[in-house]
């Protein structure tokens, strides 16, 4: 394996794909719900209101929060005293590399220094 796929591989998680995730659960909880509003007809609003409520917290949110503790651990180390962290080409969103658009870890510069520049 090189540096550059153990450094694509290394990241579970970007705020894009924690984002782009939640979005798209939302969109499923949503048809569901609606799904149960309009085919479930011994459950009253209130019942379906708080089923709906406990499947956007169980399916989105709770997912969501996890999801970014997993990325706040695995980016910890590039975030804070990589060359990378200074540089103003540096995405920390996407743990990338905007002027290379690759990942960045903290054992792996893809300009190897030579493209940085100060933020
Ligand atoms: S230009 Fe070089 S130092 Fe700057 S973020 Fe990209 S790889 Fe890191």
């Amino acid at each position: 394996m090189s540096s550059s796929e153990s450094a694509e591989n290394r990241y579970r998680n970007t705020i894009g794909s924690i984002v782009s995730w939640g979005i798209f659960r939302m969109a499923l909880v949503i048809g569901v719900s609606l799904l149960f509003a309009e085919y479930v007809r011994w459950i009253d609003y209130s019942t379906w209101a708080i089923i709906t409520l406990v499947m956007l917290y169980a399916a989105v949110v709770h997912p969501m929060q996890v999801q970014y503790r997993i990325y706040r651990e695995e980016t910890l180390a590039v975030m804070d005293g990589t060359l990378c962290s200074t540089c103003k080409y540096f995405e920390p969103t996407g743990v990338l590399c905007s002027k290379l658009d690759e990942h960045v870890s903290e054992d792996h510069i893809p300009c190897e220094g030579e493209l940085w520049e100060p933020e």
